[in-house]
């Protein structure tokens, strides 16, 4: 992906800008706050501000908006938990694969991006407790006539990189002979479905119904309920980040207590 794309968002913790939703944001490299080895001496925290990475579009969880804000359920739960906790963050806004490999590398402190809690990802990163539940699906061009994995043999089928999605099409691919093409960004990966290079897409159900309702031009062809369901958390590299890790948990149950968290929820599955 191009560094353009890339873009930073700086969460504000204090109550009443988070609560406006006025997000700061810029292009590029804003880094006003993001020194690393900060010890925050006032709040409790062992980072001045941490740096958090997610997906660029994948949306009802983030997503830029008509008006060109980023926002989403997961931006907003990250705002609401460092708004009642008092960590502060920046946003960076990567994709998914870009966004795990930030975390690897030390460039980012967690990961908050519609990210599946798997067991085999648990043996890398340290989740929150779940926050959505969700599943694989594949769906196709609305009409195209695709009705189960049968009709995908010979065929090229688009899945985005890193994902539990590409993981189930990858395990699909050679029992029903098709062709895996690989995208870093989901709204990429539906447009190859439509021009009709590949015939079909694996996503998350979640994402793609919301998709649909929103007339991106596709339908659920199968749901993968049974071996690929596991619910969303945010992440953080196993062994590091403890108090960031258990303040986004603090924050999470109490938005489940006050509402809050379904309010965040309907704001963008009930308009
Ligand atoms: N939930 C999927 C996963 O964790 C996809 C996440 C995403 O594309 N942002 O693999």
């Amino acid at each position: 992906m191009s560094s353009m794309s890339r873009r930073s968002f700086v969460g504000l913790s204090s109550g009443v800008l988070a609560a406006t939703g006025l997000v700061l944001a810029g292009c590029g490299s804003s880094s006003s706050s993001s020194s690393s080895s900060d010890s925050s001496s006032d709040s409790g925290f062992s980072k001045s501000s941490y740096t958090i990475a997610t997906d660029t579009t994948f949306a009802p969880f983030e997503f830029t908006d008509s008006s060109g804000n980023f926002v989403g359920i997961d931006v907003d739960i990250l705002a609401k938990a460092a708004e009642l906790t008092g960590f502060k963050y920046e946003l960076n806004s990567l994709g998914f694969d870009a966004a795990v490999a930030a975390l690897e590398s030390n460039q980012a402190d967690g990961v908050i991006a519609g990210m599946s809690i798997t067991d085999e990802r648990k043996q890398k990163y340290d989740f929150s407790d779940p926050y959505y539940d969700s599943y694989v699906c594949m769906a196709a061009k609305a009409g195209s006539g695709i009705s189960g994995y049968e009709d995908l043999n010979g065929k090229t089928v688009a899945a985005k990189t890193g994902t539990m999605g590409a993981t189930c099409a990858e395990e699909l691919s050679s029992k029903y002979g098709f062709t895996l093409t690989y995208f870093d960004d989901s709204s990429l990966m539906y447009q190859d479905v439509l021009t009709g290079n590949s015939v079909a897409c694996f996503e998350d159900y979640p994402v793609m119904s919301y998709g649909i309702t929103q007339g991106n031009g596709l339908e659920v062809v199968t749901e993968e309920k049974d071996n690929y369901s596991t619910p969303y958390g945010f992440a953080v590299m196993k062994g590091k980040n403890a108090d960031l890790l258990s303040a986004f948990n603090s924050g999470l149950q109490q938005m489940k207590d006050s509402g809050d968290y379904d309010s965040i929820v309907d704001k963008y599955l009930k308009g």
